[in-house]
């Protein structure tokens, strides 16, 4: 005899079994399944996507990343994600991200891929020269600015808060760079 819920939220008795009886058969590969998160170091994140801040368990094991999910000492979320911080795995691990970018070149007719690497190269060189051209030390009434203000920086929701405290220190602290904006604010 065992004791269920009815209805109306009040235990009744029933001779029914319950359905997870201890003596159920469970087969050998039942018994032998193991959680693939087993033995994963576990390290605390923040989703990457918004401002709530929703903190994040990452595991990993050999390096590599195994999931994602909310992190239940968290104030904010208590272990819950929404529908876009739960798909954070397939962000971080997904076949179909791109590694590479499309150029095309000044008066060109036709893209071309070229590698991140390059890509980088390329924003540093423009990036040194545009700031070498334009930068602005004084104002004409002899005030010490120190500024670039021929370039600007827009990020994306996507930028997590370690890249934009770099940006805003690299941008910003070390550049001179002024305006610099993030989409999620716009
Ligand atoms: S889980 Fe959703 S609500 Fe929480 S920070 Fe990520 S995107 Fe925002």
């Amino acid at each position: 005899m065992c004791a269920v819920r009815a209805g109306g939220g009040h235990l009744r008795r029933t001779n029914r079994r319950p359905m997870l009886s201890p003596k159920r058969p469970f087969s050998r590969e039942s018994v032998e399944k193991k959680p693939r998160i087993r033995g994963a170091a576990v390290k605390r994140s923040v989703c990457p996507y918004c401002a709530v801040g929703c903190a994040q368990l990452a595991y990993v094991k050999d390096g590599v990343l195994l999931d994602v999910e909310g992190d239940p000492e968290s104030p904010i979320n208590r272990g819950t994600l929404c529908p876009k911080g739960a798909a954070t795995y397939q962000y971080a691990v997904n076949p179909l991200r791109i590694t590479q970018v499309m150029y095309r070149a000044p008066y060109a007719e036709r893209w071309e891929i070229k590698s991140l690497e390059w890509a980088m190269d390329r924003i540093a060189q423009r990036i040194k020269q545009t700031r070498d051209e334009t930068f602005v030390e004084k104002l004409p009434d002899g005030k010490t600015v120190n500024a670039c203000y021929a370039i600007e920086s827009l990020g994306g929701a996507t930028l997590d808060n370690e890249e934009n405290y770099m940006i805003k220190k690299l941008l910003c602290g070390g550049l001179g760079i002024i305006p610099i904006e993030n989409q999620a604010r716009i």
